[in-house]
């Protein structure tokens, strides 16, 4: 929608359903305020909505602020039906910013809360009354229930960034959060049907908002624990230690006195390499295999080569996420890794990496 200091802020169409909901929810009790507003309520309900919409921005854009002070990549702000998230490259890289990260959000909203009931005074009776009672409300729960101690909730990465300082483990601080967010999400669920306890009657609403709100933190907590999963596996991923020797052959090599010559140089891959040494392609290992035994002397080296490309060449250096991150910027079966001053070291089998990742 738009882009602010290269950060992106997107607005969901589920938004768009929420404010006509809220503007639905809320007239009834605007024609309680101003009988003689009519049906401009539904405006009037429109525009409170945008109002709760803009603090829950502002919310958001602290987050955003907090990762930029820190020099992190902001990427996008994204506006939806249950409020908002910030999507900031990378992760931060001490507990302490990644505390300041979460805490600032709920901080906003409570100090719009904050702000919005002292000066709730200055309104007579009336709908700007209304509106700003609404916006204390709104931002007074927004930001309690943000401080709940579990993922995804910004309380929940207040606790991880607390674990995280404690025990030095940042895997620790996300299993303990996230495990916090999935007993946040059974609360979610149970409370309508502990209402009645308390002399309350569950209604419709209460039973739809709990399945919502529990669906979506139990959702948000697991994929914190899978994303766990996957990042302590990570760093056992090492290019070179995962590279298969190869050798340079010319294109026009006939196939079979190119695999010869491999197994003579005990070799597990082929490059093929033009007159000056730079590799221009890599022979494809399924097309190989796939070329029956007796046909081999006829194909050439260069007719089972991927052409080189960008992104097909990748230094031996990388390692964990990065070596992800090339890898995914080109998709391929085989990449050449290269040394820093340009030479083939090997070649890297996505096949291989992938095993290695399964075993890690
Ligand atoms: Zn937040």
């Amino acid at each position: 929608m738009a882009t602010v200091a290269g950060v992106e802020l997107r607005v969901a169409n589920s938004w768009f359903l929420i404010v006509g909901l809220l503007a639905f929810v809320l007239a009834p009790r605007i024609k309680e305020q101003a009988p003689d507003v009519g049906s401009w309520a539904y405006v009037v309900g429109a525009a409170v909505a945008v109002l709760l919409y803009a603090s829950v921005l502002l919310h958001e854009i602290s987050h955003a602020l907090a990762g930029l002070a820190f020099s992190m990549q902001v990427r996008s702000i994204n506006l939806h039906f249950l409020g908002g998230a910030t999507e900031i490259e990378g992760e931060a890289t001490t507990p302490w910013r990644e505390f300041v990260i979460a805490v600032v959000g709920p901080l906003t909203s409570l100090g719009i809360a904050v702000v919005a009931w002292a000066s709730l005074g200055l309104f007579d009776d009336g709908l700007l009354r209304f509106a700003v009672a609404s916006l204390a409300g709104a931002n007074l729960v927004v930001g309690v229930l943000n401080l709940v101690p579990g993922l995804p909730l910004d309380g929940g990465r207040v606790l991880q960034a607390a674990v995280w300082g404690v025990s030095g483990k940042r895997s620790a601080g996300v299993v303990v959060a996230a495990w916090g967010g999935r007993l946040a999400a059974i609360a979610a669920l149970l409370y309508p049907f502990l209402l009645p306890t308390f002399g309350y009657q569950a209604r419709l609403i209460d039973y739809l908002m709990a399945f919502v709100l529990g669906a979506f933190l139990w959702a948000g907590a697991s994929q914190a624990l899978t994303a766990a999963k996957v990042r302590s596996k990570l760093p056992t991923l090492h290019a070179r230690q995962l590279a298969r020797p190869a050798i340079g052959v010319p294109a026009t090599l006939p196939l079979a006195e190119g695999i010869r010559q491999a197994q003579l140089a005990r070799a597990g891959s082929l490059v093929v390499v033009a007159a000056d040494g730079c590799p221009v392609g890599i022979v494809n290992e399924a097309a190989v295999t796939s070329t029956p035994e007796d046909r081999r002397p006829w194909v050439s080296c260069g007719d089972l080569a991927r052409r080189m490309e960008d992104g097909l060449m990748i230094s031996a250096d990388l390692t964990g996420e990065e070596l992800l991150h090339a890898m995914h910027r080109v998709p391929a079966s085989e990449y050449v890794l290269v040394e820093p001053d340009g030479s083939v070291y090997g070649v890297l089998v996505a096949k291989d990496v992938d095993a290695a990742y399964r075993a890690a």
